[in-house]
């Protein structure tokens, strides 16, 4: 396949120029925030760290992490760097994990964000001739306008759809031949549902690529879209708090995703002491965005759990890769003393042979954890037998005691009795903390 790329030269980018750029691009974004921003100058000055100290990217650690509760005190305009009147947009993030965060952006920080998500969807195989169906939430979240600018610099056909009302997206889709989807990967499984339970077959839509992201997501997952929909399915990563999706995007490889790092410097760390990891280690993602004027975060603590790798990449782009994150550090349940993501139950319940239609359910009781996970049964599947249901739940949580080291209770459940998602999907329950 010729490769195709949106910029070219920063995404071929040897090395040693790349780390060049980025420690011009740092020195000046310290110095925007030291001077402009009272929250970096006081933190900076706590540090006993100056401007004029940070000459380089080998200087990175020198300078004081940023958190999440950070930004929620400095709520509204506590972190702006730029007068009001040159921001355009405001963005906030989806309130996954408590009050929202609200990101500003000056024409130019719009700009960069919507080149980052056009290089993804460049990435795919996307052209002038294809017809994007953008099915990400509008609004306040980031994904449907994010991509909706990506697709709108590639030159596609973007259709504007944002989530929800399943028939028109399907009817749009079929009708106008979309050839490249985007949104979450649980409504894209929700879509290839429907489209099956309408009858139509996998080659029966002219889709070829989608771009997934927002949420975790595992292998097993992307098989299952995969086949749902006929298409290659493709991860993309972001966050607010850095511009939106598109701080990363996967190529043809579908081995991670490239970290637009002439904008966002990505570095791992240990979340629990705060130390720098080598490359290849897992733990904490963390950013620093030395491009965006409005919002710009200096090593920002993305709380999402990966491994950064420069590993050569059959499509040519140099730029340095992160895995899929496996999940958030605050999404990890700690239950009966052992560590547990959600992704590991996906995983296993789709290696049996499940839908991804599931929702986890933790309690305590007589200071127990106690672990309930129900699944949805296929209608095929929903006619059998107690008997046969009852070994069937016996079976799957065998498998999952084999992975995770615990025992859970698995419920077998009427297929669509789980609610679906049309963004992101919610996966689990934790009534410990309704009892705290
Ligand atoms: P919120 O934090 O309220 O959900 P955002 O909508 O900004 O707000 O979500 C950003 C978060 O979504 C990331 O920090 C990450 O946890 C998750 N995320 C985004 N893309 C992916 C992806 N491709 N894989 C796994 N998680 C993702
Ligand atoms: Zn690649």
């Amino acid at each position: 396949m010729e490769q195709r790329y949106w910029q070219k030269e920063i995404e071929t980018m040897a090395y040693e120029d790349m780390r060049k750029l980025q420690s011009e691009r740092l020195r000046e974004q310290v110095k925007h925030v030291y001077t402009h921003v009272e929250f970096y100058r006081k933190r900076m000055d706590e540090k006993g760290v100056k401007p004029e100290d940070i000459k380089g990217v080998e200087d990175l650690n020198k300078l004081p992490f940023v958190t999440k509760d950070d930004l929620r005190e400095c709520y509204p305009y506590g972190m702006l760097a730029v007068p009001l009147k040159d921001c355009v947009r405001i963005q906030s993030t989806s309130g996954t994990t408590g009050k929202r965060v609200v990101a500003f952006y000056t024409q130019d920080d719009v700009e960069l964000w919507e080149n980052c998500c056009a290089r993804a969807i460049v990435a795919v195989g996307g052209t002038d001739e294809d017809v994007c169906q953008v099915c990400y939430g509008y609004g306040l979240f980031t994904g449907g306008p994010g991509l909706n600018g990506g697709s709108h610099k590639v030159g596609c056909l973007t259709l504007p759809m944002s989530s929800g009302n399943t028939e028109r997206q399907i009817q749009f889709m079929m009708d106008l031949g979309s050839t490249i989807i985007c949104c979450t990967p649980s409504y894209a499984a929700y879509i290839g549902e429907t489209l099956k339970e309408k009858g139509y077959k996998p080659e029966d839509n002219k889709l070829k690529a989608g771009i997934f992201g927002a949420e975790p997501w595992t292998e097993e997952m992307r098989r299952e879209i995969e086949a749902l929909l006929g298409i290659k399915a493709y991860d993309i990563y972001g966050l607010t708090e850095t511009s939106g999706p598109g701080v990363s995007f996967e190529c043809q490889e579908q081995t991670g995703m490239h970290v637009n790092e002439d904008h966002f410097i990505p570095e791992i760390i240990d979340p629990d002491t705060g130390e720098v990891l080598p490359e290849g280690a897992k733990g904490e993602l963390v950013f620093t965005s030395i491009t965006k004027k409005a919002f710009p975060l200096l090593r920002y603590r993305t709380r999402d759990i990966c491994v950064l790798s420069r590993k050569k990449c059959s499509c040519g782009r140099t730029l340095i890769k992160m895995t899929k994150p496996m999940g958030r550090s605050d999404d990890m349940l700690i239950i009966r003393g052992v560590n547990v993501f959600p992704s590991q139950i996906e995983t296993v319940l789709l290696n049996e042979g499940y839908a991804p239609n599931y929702q986890i359910v933790v309690d305590r009781v007589n200071n127990t954890d106690t672990l309930d996970i129900n699944v949805e049964l296929s209608s095929e599947a929903f006619s059998d037998t107690v008997k046969e249901v009852t070994a069937a739940e016996h079976k799957l949580a065998d498998a999952i005691k084999t992975m995770l080291g615990i025992n859970p209770k698995v419920h077998l459940v009427a297929p669509k009795s789980i609610a679906r998602s049309e963004g992101k999907a919610v996966r689990i329950i934790d009534k410990r903390k309704l009892h705290d």
